[in-house]
């Protein structure tokens, strides 16, 4: 291994450059239930839902789903609780409530 500092500059190329490692194996966060981080949790109430999709649009953790261009829930699993999508929903049919 070499442990030795590298001064980067502009003129550096890419082959002067540290060789990086690579895990594998590492899993990715669809393998973990993160959803029990969550302090709070977004309550969707399907007659107020008008489906434009704007919470699905800004959810960071892809955890509203959707089926037919149709929000069908959420992934309760993974939703940080973050609130986001909460905020985004114009049309009242999000609550965010604490968890229990
Ligand atoms: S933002 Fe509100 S109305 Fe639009 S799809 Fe999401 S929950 Fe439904
Ligand atoms: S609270 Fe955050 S993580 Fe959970 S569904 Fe809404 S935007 Fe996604």
């Amino acid at each position: 291994m070499n442990n030795r500092k590298m001064n980067i500059t502009p003129n550096t190329t890419w082959k002067e450059t540290t060789p990086g490692g690579v895990i594998l194996d590492a899993g990715n966060a669809e393998d973990f239930k993160t959803g029990d981080w969550r302090a709070m949790r977004p309550v969707w109430h399907e007659d107020k839902c008008k489906h434009c999709l704007l919470c699905w649009v800004v959810c960071p953790d892809n955890s509203i789903l959707v089926e037919d261009g149709k929000i069908k829930g959420f992934d309760y699993d993974h939703c940080k609780g973050c609130g986001v999508c909460t905020k985004q929903c114009k049309f009242g049919a999000l609550d965010f409530v604490p968890e229990e």
